[in-house]
């Protein structure tokens, strides 16, 4: 009789689904999935047996951890790094699964990865950020999935595109996925940040905003890469109403082959998650209700205000432009822009403004009027259009 391994190296489509049909615990795991927060935890990489159930039964030891992660085929940037021990760490997590209980996962970048991952009962999948980037790959992968019934967890691109994650979830959904989360991991972007990848907050809200009814589990250990920014990472998933953290965690993590700088042990782990301040999205309190009612008519008058001055000074900018028409004058005065800048941004600054906010405002602005004014200096009848403006 054929090894599971050999009836994943024989890639025979059939016997892989029948293989995946037997994945125990489906219905257990769609209860866990449904716990909040979620939290995962485990190596960036499984290194040797001992390494992957120490790391487990200590993470079991917390009493916090819901799922095991470990990463089996890594992919490296650079040649020559360590590229993961590859599907012979398969049975190490699932002992591990079966020693703790634990339901495991790994990453997956192409349908042998997703063969292997099934053929060894693997509970859940994974598709990492430099997977989610290439749509090949990703349509791969949703190929190898059709007919399985597994979750699967998308990580952000590593650029700043959410419409590649999108993509991504599109895939994954056409196959027939029911379960599917979201991984929060940060992007690589250009320029001085603490960060390893730059969290990019508001694309993180954007995708929840897009996809509520999908998990949304925050990374800070690829976010931070370092594990003094982790607390801070972690309690900000948290107020921003994330499911879950999915956390690297290592039985000795200076030793660790990958991102050693970035993993905590289990009992750290435990610790850093006492520290945290959990989070209700909503209250039963009636005080709660009607003081945040009061409040929030006041904001939704007061964006009516805004929009209104908003509004009333484009008119203006284009009364400016009648006048700039007649006289055969630039749309952009660089001069008086700049007079602006500066006296704005000085007076945020008095408001309690947050200078990049008001600079982006500023500029959006900025652009906002210079099309009011082109469309006045584009217009052919001007005299009327002049008359019309007084
Ligand atoms: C990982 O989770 O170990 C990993 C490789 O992450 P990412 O795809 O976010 O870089
Ligand atoms: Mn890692």
């Amino acid at each position: 009789m054929q090894s599971r391994e050999e009836v994943a190296a024989n890639n025979d489509i059939f016997v892989l689904t029948m293989c995946a049909a037997q994945v125990p615990s489906l219905s257990t795991l769609e209860t866990l999935l449904s716990k909040r927060p979620l939290l995962i935890s485990g190596p960036c990489s499984a290194e040797t047996p001992d390494q992957v159930l120490q790391t487990a039964l200590r993470l079991k030891a917390t009493g916090k951890v819901d799922m095991l992660r470990a990463g089996i085929w890594k992919p490296r940037t650079k040649p020559g790094l360590f590229e993961g021990v590859g599907k012979k760490g398969l049975p190490w997590l699932q002992e591990a699964r079966s020693q703790t209980g634990l339901p495991v996962m790994v990453e997956v970048a192409t349908a042998k990865q997703v063969e292997e991952a099934l053929a060894h009962q693997i509970d859940a999948l994974w598709i990492g950020a430099r997977t989610t980037v290439n749509p090949f790959s990703v349509q791969e992968i949703a190929d190898a999935l059709s007919g399985v019934t597994i979750p699967i967890f998308i990580k952000n691109p590593i650029n700043p595109d959410l419409e590649l994650w999108a993509g991504a979830v599109e895939r994954v959904e056409r196959a027939g996925i029911k379960q599917i989360g979201l991984i929060h991991r940060g992007f690589s972007t250009f320029g001085q940040t603490p960060y390893r990848n730059a969290p990019l907050w508001h694309l993180a809200i954007e995708m929840k905003l897009r996809f509520p009814k999908l998990l949304f589990i925050n990374d800070p250990s690829h976010i931070c890469g370092r594990r003094d920014l982790l607390a801070e990472v972690m309690q900000r998933a948290i107020d921003l109403d994330m499911d879950g953290l999915m956390v690297e965690s290592h039985s000795q993590p200076d030793q660790a082959w990958s991102d050693a700088a970035q993993q905590v042990s289990p009992e750290a782990l435990s610790v850093l998650l006492e520290k945290l301040v959990w989070r209700n999205d909503d209250s039963q309190s009636i005080d709660y209700h009607s003081a945040l009612d009061q409040l929030r008519q006041q904001i939704n008058q007061l964006d009516e205000e805004v929009l209104q001055l908003l509004g009333r000074r484009m008119q203006v900018a284009e009364q400016i432009a009648h006048y700039k028409k007649e006289n055969n004058i630039t749309i952009l005065q660089a001069g008086r822009w700049q007079e602006i800048m500066q006296r704005t941004l000085a007076r945020a600054e008095e408001l309690k403004l947050g200078r990049e906010f008001i600079t982006q405002y500023l500029d959006a602005l900025h652009m906002e009027s210079i099309n009011h004014q082109q469309k006045i200096l584009d217009r052919k009848s001007s005299d009327t259009d002049f008359a019309a403006a007084r």
